[in-house]
């Protein structure tokens, strides 16, 4: 009987303490998420077409401006599937380029139709 009472006693506290851990575990992810977007939405430094792995795949500002005979008209960072930035800005961080951002206009030879 007693043992009943202690448990049905500590009952609240054991469901107190799962359900912190349970929000605890969906949030603290949900928040560093947020960081990483904040991250994201941060301006970060310009990809120069003469950086070594751009210049390997090509990239170029202006994607009508491309020599590359895989450029086909139309294709452009702002329709790439690797693209990560907002369409409507002007750059945007790119899969291909950590720490970079491509121009919105911009293409490379790594492009992917978005589907
Ligand atoms: S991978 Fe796509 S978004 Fe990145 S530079 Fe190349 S064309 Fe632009």
């Amino acid at each position: 009987m007693s043992n009943n009472r202690s448990e049905s006693a500590s009952a609240p506290t054991r469901r107190h303490f799962l359900s912190v851990a349970v929000k605890s575990a969906v949030l603290i992810p949900m928040a560093g998420m947020g960081m990483a977007r904040m991250a994201v939405a941060a301006d970060l430094p310009h990809l120069s077409p003469s950086d070594p792995t751009a210049k390997a795949l090509s990239y170029v500002e202006v994607a009508s401006e491309s020599k590359s005979s895989a450029y086909k008209a139309g294709d452009a960072c702002d329709n790439c599937a690797l693209y990560q930035g907002d369409r409507k800005a002007d750059w945007g961080p790119c899969a291909v380029f950590p720490g970079k951002d491509v121009s919105a206009k911009g293409w490379c030879t790594s492009y992917v139709k978005m589907s």
